[in-house]
């Protein structure tokens, strides 16, 4: 009698230790955002290659590897990502210019061109992703769902 009130009570404690491991494995969705990670279930990659390696640096997995969630939902899907890439740029520029005016004591006009195509190519990868990544999570219907697996 006492040996099963023992076992239960074990159980009890370790079902409690199970839910809040779930709790520390949910990711925020700004974590989830800035890693690249599928909407779903926050943990597959989008992105088959990483960013530095300017090898297929724009494609997308056709679906998550962790929880198979379709992530291209339509063909030409991510054309409307340009969108948001051109906002990028065009926040970027604006930077730079507010910038090199205000720090640098507005220097020659060429000094502007150059830092500006220097800081777009640089950012190019990143502007690329996060517009594709803010693009799914904005307009690709799929919510987070801790317990994908559970159905
Ligand atoms: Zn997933």
């Amino acid at each position: 009698m006492v040996k099963v009130a023992k076992i239960t009570s074990k159980s009890a404690i370790f079902s409690i230790f199970e839910q809040r491991l779930k709790e520390m494995k949910n990711k925020s969705l700004g974590a989830a955002m800035l890693k690249g990670c599928c909407p779903r279930c926050r943990e597959g990659k989008l992105f088959p290659t990483s960013m530095l390696s300017y090898r297929k640096l724009s494609d997308v997995h056709s679906n998550c590897p962790v929880c198979n969630a379709t992530l291209v939902p339509e063909p030409d899907f991510f054309y409307g990502a340009m969108y948001i890439s051109y906002a990028f740029s065009v926040a970027l520029v604006v930077n730079v210019l507010i910038i090199l005016n205000y720090l640098f004591d507005d220097p020659d006009v060429w000094v502007y061109v150059a830092t500006v195509l220097m800081a777009n190519l640089l950012l190019l990868p990143a502007f690329l992703r996060y517009s594709k990544v803010l693009y799914l999570y904005g307009l690709g219907k799929l919510s987070y769902n801790p317990n994908w697996d559970q159905k």
